[in-house]
């Protein structure tokens, strides 16, 4: 018997996880699936988006719902018509073996009469946005009298957004007797209040620490003076030629500027805001989507409900006003069972925000320096090499080989390599040839920034081996024997990687990488170039030659699609159960 069979869930349900290829359970369906079954109670549930959250209370709710009846008996508010458009989705893929189910979604934005016809076609569940629902509800397009279960999904955000009011004449509509499930990242007050307003003894369960953001996410900062946020950003992305991502700004017009200037430079951005239509929104996350835009820049408010997995990097270009919202920005990455960095981009005037937020997700921040110039070119040009030996060759080049050949006679082999990567190369080590460090010295913060007695490797396996940071950073304690906090700064890129060690454990280091074999590859450990995170004195850098549009470094790498459905992670090395 797996264990979603334990749960109880009956066999159309255990078919379509089948057929999703769920494979265990998540933490917030374990706890949550056996108690809505098996009793008719409220529930107040604290869980993130991305912890699986819309089974635990989709699987119940299906399951108990009459399918015979065409009555109305379950609604799910959610904050944003993408999330309200995800939950629908999902629902249908769970009751696809539940011919007579009939899941709609209501929300702004969309013919209102389309979706009177979806509900009046005898939709048994109704996933709806709060605005939309209640204008509804006043033209009787839609009946809630007789529903039975109520589920306040991501409580927090519909609050955020000011939807109390709206809640509460919802709920003034709907039956006394009834169960609600509230869902929620975070428990404020506004939030306990509405569970004591509206609900009954309701069972608690909480995923993870209450309030606390997704452990699988690396918290770390980057202290910069005010004009040089721009300048930090791009070496970010630069040292992640991979980098899949949400910037958050505080204001649409930071926001649209921000990625405008991104573009200019070259990189696949977007902009997401307020201030855009729907249909230029709606293309702007078909893009993100398609991995065609790998870093998004996005206000709050918009980039609420981006229900995107494979997130890496969240990017405070900005801190938020509220420092509540932080754990909503980190909880964009680190979804689904993989891990994320959160990386906050500050002055040192904002510096005790840090110690704030990590009280509200009771996770310790990594102080790390801005890549100097030097570092950002090792990374490119260990990036471009990888990408050359991992580029299937195009035979449509076939036919002017000869020619080529003719041109480039008499060049050996390793001339030519230095030649190519020049070509490639040129233009990005001319931009930063003048850029100079642009890190602050942020005092009387706890963590040591010079690099004095640490070591910093390069290594041959990356995400596309089926690391991450957690599994890199087990791997090789693991092999060395090393402590929790002797392997740092682990950096993993597409092919290669980067980690620290102090110097003490070098030798041992190059020792047991020296002839290194893993299923019959060597696996290859180097002292990199530059020996930190960071060094060299404070200048004010960063030169204004642009990066050729869309060529060349930080180019979209992405092809491969990441694999759902398996919670124990992506890769075949992975030491780490998260779900
Ligand atoms: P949620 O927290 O509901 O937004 O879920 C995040 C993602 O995880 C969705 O794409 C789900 O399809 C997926 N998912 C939910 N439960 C599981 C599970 N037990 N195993 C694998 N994937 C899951």
């Amino acid at each position: 018997m797996n264990k979603f069979e334990q749960l109880g869930l009956n066999e159309q349900l255990l078919k379509a996880i089948n057929d999703m290829g769920f494979e265990t359970p998540s933490e917030v369906q374990e706890k949550a699936i056996p108690v809505l079954l098996a009793n008719e109670t409220d529930m107040v549930a604290l869980a993130q988006t991305g912890t699986g959250k819309t089974a635990a209370f989709g699987f119940p709710m299906i399951q108990k719902i009459d399918v015979n009846s065409r009555t109305t008996q379950g609604l799910i508010l959610s904050p944003t018509r993408e999330l309200c458009l995800q939950i629908a989705n999902e629902l249908k893929l769970y009751s696809k073996h539940i011919p007579s189910l009939n899941v709609a979604a209501i929300y702004g934005g969309a013919s209102i009469s389309e979706q009177a016809r979806q509900v009046k076609r005898g939709a048994q569940i109704v996933v709806a946005t709060p605005g939309r629902m209640k204008d509804m509800i006043s033209r009787r397009m839609v009946d809630i009298s007789k529903i039975e279960y109520c589920v306040l999904d991501e409580a927090d955000e519909m609050l955020n957004m000011g939807f109390y009011e709206d809640i509460s004449e919802i709920l003034s509509h709907t039956p006394k007797e009834k169960n609600t499930w509230l869902f929620s990242a975070t428990m404020p007050k506004e939030v306990a209040r509405i569970a004591k307003k509206f609900m009954k003894e309701p069972q608690e369960i909480t995923v993870g620490t209450k309030n606390s953001a997704a452990e699988n996410v690396q918290h770390e900062y980057y202290v910069v003076g005010g004009r040089d946020r721009y300048l930090a950003l791009k070496r970010l992305a630069d040292t992640n030629p991979d980098i899949f991502s949400v910037v958050f700004c505080r204001t649409k017009r930071d926001t649209q500027k921000v990625a405008e200037r991104l573009i200019e430079d070259g990189y696949n951005a977007g902009a997401l805001h307020g201030d855009l239509s729907q249909n230029q929104r709606d293309i702007v996350m078909k893009a993100f989507r398609a991995k065609q835009i790998q870093m998004l820049v996005a206000t709050d408010v918009a980039a609420r409900g981006i229900d995107v997995d494979d997130i890496t990097h969240v990017i405070n270009y900005q801190l938020p006003d509220e420092i509540e919202t932080y754990t909503h920005r980190s909880g964009r990455t680190g979804r689904a069972g993989k891990s994320g960095i959160s990386m906050v981009i500050i002055t040192k005037s904002e510096l005790r925000k840090i110690h704030s937020i990590e009280r509200i997700i009771q996770q310790k921040f990594e102080t790390k320096k801005i890549p100097t110039a030097d570092e950002i070119c090792e990374i490119q040009l260990y990036h471009l090499a990888s990408k050359i030996k991992n580029t299937e060759v195009n035979q449509e080049v076939e036919n002017y080989l000869p020619a080529v050949n003719d041109v480039l006679e008499g060049i050996d082999r390793e001339e030519l390599i230095k030649k190519m990567v020049s070509v490639e190369f040129g233009r990005f080590v001319e931009y930063y040839k003048k850029a100079g460090d642009i890190n602050v010295s942020a005092n009387g913060s706890p963590q040591d920034f010079s690099s004095e007695g640490k070591v910093r490797y390069f290594i041959n396996v990356g995400s596309r081996d089926g690391y991450d940071w957690m599994v890199l950073k087990d791997f090789l304690r693991e092999q060395l024997q090393l402590g929790k906090d002797d392997i740092f700064k682990v950096d993993v890129k597409e092919s290669f990687s980067f980690f620290n060690t102090n110097a003490e454990h070098s030798e041992a280091v190059l020792q047991m990488f020296s002839e290194f074999k893993m299923d019959g590859r060597f696996i290859n450990v180097e002292i990199s170039k530059n020996t930190r995170g960071g060094g060299g004195s404070r200048r004010k850098g960063g030169g204004g030659n642009k990066r050729g549009k869309n060529k060349g470094f930080g180019e979209k790498r992405f092809g491969k699609k990441g694999g759902k459905g398996n919670f124990s992670g992506g890769g075949k090395r992975r030491s780490r159960k998260k779900f």
